[in-house]
């Protein structure tokens, strides 16, 4: 059984047909890079399994943990263990990071218990083991996170994502706008989060930063999967590559 399951989904925004019957899987413990280029439908996929409107998945199902959570709204799909950090890394410019980390803790519980138990256990990383992941967090915790680098913020919202009950972590596009260094960062955090156990669905247009530490690797194009293998197969296959990434 796979940790995640996407049979034949069709997804809309109003009529505009944008995901036509398209199916993928991300198996417990690894790193899947959904790859492809500009309007693919990377976003529209993460949103959809997320349950972030719009869009509307109006045929086909989403299986997560062997049970059926499509068009199951964010707070119940996060409840079950699902975080999404978007694109636009969402952290509160004017608290500081410790602020932004206790304020994760706080929703987290919220939504763990939503529907659920009326207990407030926190399931999520402590800030102790967050402070542990990203050194760098640490040494700014009382910085305010409007103040961080891009790649500091980018971490700070993956940390915010690990305070709540994470099995897998949908990344939209981490690496973007960072610098190579910075990325390099970036990825050791999501290396360390995954051998600590939390699978991690990464969505990327840097198709070359996201082969090297995935373990397989899909590529959308115009909403249906076009390719789908290991990243050494992808890393192999030239004509994909150049057809539908660009390099
Ligand atoms: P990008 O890297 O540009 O974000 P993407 O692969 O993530 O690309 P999506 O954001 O999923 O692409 O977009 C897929 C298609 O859906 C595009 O044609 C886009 O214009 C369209 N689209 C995205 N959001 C909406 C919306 N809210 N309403 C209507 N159409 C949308």
């Amino acid at each position: 059984m796979s940790l995640l399951e996407l049979d034949a989904v069709d997804a809309y925004y109003g009529e505009s047909h944008i995901l036509r019957d398209l199916s993928m899987t991300v198996e417990d413990g690894e790193i899947c890079a959904l790859l492809g280029r500009n309007g693919a439908g990377k976003t529209t996929t993460l949103r959809s399994i997320s349950g972030a409107t719009p869009p509307q998945v109006r045929d086909g199902t989403v299986r997560f943990k062997d049970e059926d959570i499509t068009g199951v709204p964010a707070e119940d799909v996060s409840a079950r263990g699902i975080s999404l950090v978007p694109e636009e890394r969402r952290v509160f410019p004017n608290l500081t990071v410790a602020e932004n980390l206790h304020l994760a803790e706080v929703v987290g519980n919220k939504s763990n218990t939503w529907g659920r138990s009326l207990t407030f256990e926190h399931k999520g990383a402590t800030t102790e083991q967050v402070y542990e992941d990203f050194p760098r967090l640490r040494e700014r915790k009382d910085q305010k996170a409007g103040t961080l680098s891009g790649g500091e913020q980018q971490m700070l919202a993956i940390a915010r994502a690990l305070k709540q009950n994470t099995d897998l972590m949908l990344l939209d596009e981490p690496y973007e706008g960072l610098a190579p260094k910075i990325i390099e960062d970036v990825e050791a955090a999501v290396h360390r989060l995954n051998e600590e156990g939390t699978t991690v669905l990464l969505v990327e247009q840097n198709a070359a930063a996201a082969i090297k530490i995935a373990d397989r690797a899909y590529v959308v194009d115009q909403g249906s999967i076009v390719f789908d293998g290991t990243a050494e197969e992808l890393r192999e296959d030239e004509e994909t590559r150049e057809r539908y990434l660009g390099v």
